[in-house]
């Protein structure tokens, strides 16, 4: 049986193929991600704990007309030489239904704010920014990573073109450099405020491993997660509340005026007692915020120890402990999540569920649970059953083992 991943490498190439007529050259490939714990702790200088998921962006390329007759002009050794700035590179995307050209000298934002090419254009000027000249290419992308469902598409696109200008120029760019031009152009180019997360779990994960990621330092450390015989489940509530503004900012200010407080530059060098000591001298609602962030660094800490060790139910406590927190402290999460969470608890270790949690920003979006890889089909559709039955949402169901970050799937030698 061919991979999910070897099954969207071919139709991604026969896509190409049925619109350039002809095979394509490079052919490369990025994941989307998930949080198993490590939630709202990023900009407290905390530590994620995510893994790349079996569900990949994949770009097939080939050189395009311009750069071929660029190319035997100077192999002619002929005084006419095409200015590298007529080079353009044209991009589709199937999931969008839709084409773009983007010159390769200076790749521009989309005159439409908001076009998903502004996340392929970001990155390349930061690839050209960083050296890599790109030859005129074509390429077809295709994923099945979600589109804003919240399992950073956006993170694989960006990393699946810079690795595509890797291959086409045969350049390997430092792996922090290359997370952190992706994360640059998620900013500046789609005008996304994002942290590191995404963008360094696209690029830097390994097959079989979990990454501990210090958002402080950028240290990235690979946890194996080699036990067959646990598999990640993530169920999409598919609700995205609407927020009346400013929910994030607020609690990023409230853990900024803890940190304060405590006399400490972020919460990351606050501990709960500094924090219970304090506590008269704080607003309750940044006292909550904080003992969050504080108590959730901990958490990703242990969890990181404790996956290292195959302490599975240590880890699932952990989860558990972390949802809590984050529905009662944090106050990001909401009924459909919460029912999730409470629909796996229920089936508990018993049924085989270690632990579960709302992952990645709140107010909808998903859960991930550590569960069983003998019983992990039946307790997705179980759990799916009951909350569709409960809410009139049909949610999406996924699983994944940590799946190796991006790579060259195809070049010439
Ligand atoms: P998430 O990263 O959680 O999936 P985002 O809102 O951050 O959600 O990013 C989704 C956006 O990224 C899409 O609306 C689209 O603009 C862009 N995108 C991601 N993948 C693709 C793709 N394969 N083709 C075109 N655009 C894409
Ligand atoms: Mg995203």
């Amino acid at each position: 049986m061919p991979t999910l991943l070897e099954q969207l490498v071919a139709k991604t190439s026969r896509r190409f193929e049925e619109r350039y007529r002809e095979p394509p050259r490079w052919v490369v490939a990025a994941p989307g991600r998930v949080n198993l714990i490590g939630e709202h702790i990023d900009y407290s200088d905390g530590f994620v704990l995510p893994m790349a998921i079996d569900r990949y962006t994949v770009i097939a390329a080939r050189e395009n007309d311009e750069a071929r007759m660029s190319n035997d002009r100077t192999k002619d050794n002929s005084s006419f030489v095409i200015r590298h700035s007529s080079l353009a590179a044209t991009v589709f995307s199937d999931a969008t239904n839709d084409e773009v050209t983007i010159p390769l000298d200076t790749p521009q934002r989309h005159a439409k704010g908001g076009h998903w090419s502004n996340y392929v254009a970001g990155v390349m000027a930061g690839c050209v920014a960083r050296g890599l000249r790109p030859s005129g290419f074509r390429a077809v992308i295709d994923s099945d990573v979600p589109l804003g469902g919240g399992l950073s598409s956006s993170a694989a696109l960006e990393v699946a073109t810079a690795t595509l200008l890797e291959a086409i120029t045969g350049v390997t760019l430092d792996p922090v450099a290359k997370a952190l031009l992706c994360q640059q152009a998620e900013h500046e180019y789609a005008g996304v405020p994002c942290g590191i997360m995404d963008q360094f779990a696209s690029t830097l994960c390994r097959a079989d491993h979990l990454m501990l990621l210090d958002c402080r330092s950028r240290q990235v450390e690979l946890i194996p997660f080699t036990d067959p015989q646990l598999t990640v489940l993530i169920i999409n509530s598919n609700v995205k509340h609407e927020l009346s503004g400013g929910e994030y900012a607020q609690r990023r200010d409230q853990c900024e005026a803890a940190a304060r407080k405590l006399g400490v530059s972020s919460l990351r060098d606050a501990t709960l007692d500094q924090l219970e000591a304090a506590r008269g001298t704080l607003a309750p609602a940044s006292y909550q915020r904080a003992r969050h962030a504080i108590s959730e660094i901990a958490r990703t800490v242990n969890a990181a120890v404790a996956v290292r060790a195959g302490d599975w139910p240590a880890v699932g406590q952990y989860m558990a402990d972390s949802h809590v927190s984050l529905r009662d402290d944090y106050e990001v999460s909401c009924r459909e999540l919460d029912l999730l969470v409470e629909l796996a608890d229920a089936i508990g270790r018993a049924g085989g569920v270690y632990g579960s949690r709302m992952t990645g920003g709140g107010f909808g979006g998903c859960t991930v649970s550590l569960v069983e890889t003998q019983r992990v089909d039946g307790i997705g559709r179980n759990i799916a059953a009951v909350y569709q039955r409960e809410t009139g949402i049909e949610p999406t169901v996924l699983t994944s083992r940590p799946s190796q970050g991006a790579h060259i799937v195809q070049a010439p030698s």
